[in-house]
């Protein structure tokens, strides 16, 4: 790193192709049924341009994320990861470690698939939200079949191998009747990390069933009864959003509360070379306030010509200003830093705003009930 201002990458997010084999029905992404493929060749220029960077420290994780990842041929995988082990040798002498990882629905798993993913440590995310009857009402084919049992026979599958692996589970306004039963699947499955999404209203997914009213306490009490549940385990089952959290209460603001909405610390990448920064969200979607959000194209620019661009700046000064405002407005600062710039843009209609649904359910009531268990805890103490 040469200048002290730049935050280095740490998420590098490739979306080899736009489809997906599945049509969830809270996906917010527009072009889904595209089977547009990035091309081999495109590696080079992406991994050149980020080698030649300022952004490179000693270590950052490539995300493959968005359509369906396992979509694409498992020899492209094959053929990427020699690719950027071999350039990542060339400009950097293997110094910077570079993790690879997989956010996919399951349901193509296959043993090729799990040689490849222990031959080079692939992180795995899968996505699955808990119970058959939730999860197949949302999660569906095109042909509108559920998709538990393919996506449980990949888990299978990964488990067979001795293949590690966290779920993230988006929580409907369906979920939140069965805490019990949604703790216990994941025990009774040998699912031990789970991430809790909330059903957000971004991009393409226009309407959330979290909009629906009743659901704040609805959301508050199934949070509290799963809490109390993770903690009989003591704290056996991580839930991704309650060991963060806690983490940022107890010991203050780490490097990750400075993800999103500082620039380049996520860049996205399309099938087509097309990047932008901020939430990897952005990176599909138009807006009538800039046109869209890619800064630029690995084939002509480097990331930091993007930072140059008019679109950038605008971009980034409306961001910043909205983390300002919630500096100057919002108790939950210290733990939030200013929340995800995609929500506030798709949920409040510009990037200088401050709460948002979003926001309310993944940070502010779940401070709420962690602080209240730690405050109780502490009066315990007292009283012994
Ligand atoms: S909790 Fe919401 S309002 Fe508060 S700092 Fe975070 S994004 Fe801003």
């Amino acid at each position: 790193m040469q200048d002290a201002n730049i935050v280095p990458v740490k998420l590098f997010i490739i979306q080899p192709t736009p489809f997906c084999n599945l049509d969830c029905d809270y996906c917010y992404l527009p072009n889904r049924q595209s089977k547009a493929q990035m091309s081999l060749d495109l590696l080079e220029p992406i991994f050149k341009n980020l080698f030649h960077s300022q952004l490179i420290d000693h270590e950052f994780t490539v995300i493959w994320h968005a359509g369906e990842p396992l979509s694409m041929p498992v020899a492209f995988y094959h053929a990427a990861f020699q690719i950027i082990n071999n350039l990542n040798q060339d400009f950097n002498q293997n110094r910077c470690t570079i993790y690879q990882s997989i956010q996919t629905n399951g349901t193509l798993i296959n043993q090729d698939w799990c040689d490849l993913i222990k031959s080079y440590q692939v992180q795995m995310g899968i996505s699955l939200d808990g119970l058959d009857f939730i999860h197949d009402a949302h999660r569906k084919t095109r042909k509108g079949l559920g998709t538990h049992a393919s996506t449980m026979r990949g888990i299978s599958l990964l488990k067979a191998n001795n293949i590690d692996f966290r779920v993230i589970a988006v929580l409907t306004k369906d979920s939140l009747d069965y805490p019990e039963e949604m703790f216990n699947f994941f025990m009774e499955n040998g699912i031990k990390k789970v991430g809790f999404n909330i059903d957000e209203k971004i991009g393409a997914h226009e309407s959330s069933s979290f909009e629906t009213l009743g659901i704040e306490e609805r959301y508050r009490n199934f949070m509290v009864r799963f809490y109390e549940l993770v903690k009989s385990t003591n704290w056996d089952l991580k839930v991704r959003e309650f060991e963060k959290l806690k983490s940022k209460i107890c010991y203050g603001i780490s490097k990750e509360i400075k993800e999103q909405f500082t620039p380049f610390i996520i860049i996205s990448i399309d099938y087509q070379g097309n990047f932008s920064t901020f939430s990897p969200e952005l990176l599909s979607m138009k807006s009538s306030t800039y046109g869209d959000f890619i800064l630029g194209n690995v084939k002509h620019d480097t990331f930091e010509s993007a930072c140059e661009t008019d679109r950038f700046q605008r971009i980034n000064q409306d961001i910043q200003a909205g983390v300002d405002l919630c500096q100057h407005t919002c108790p939950y600062f210290s733990v939030c830093g200013g929340g995800s710039p995609a929500n506030k843009y798709f949920e409040n209609g510009f990037f200088d705003s401050s709460e948002t649904m979003y926001c309310r359910y993944s940070t502010k009531i779940l401070t709420d009930i962690i602080l209240e268990d730690i405050e109780n805890s502490l009066e315990l103490q007292e009283i012994h």
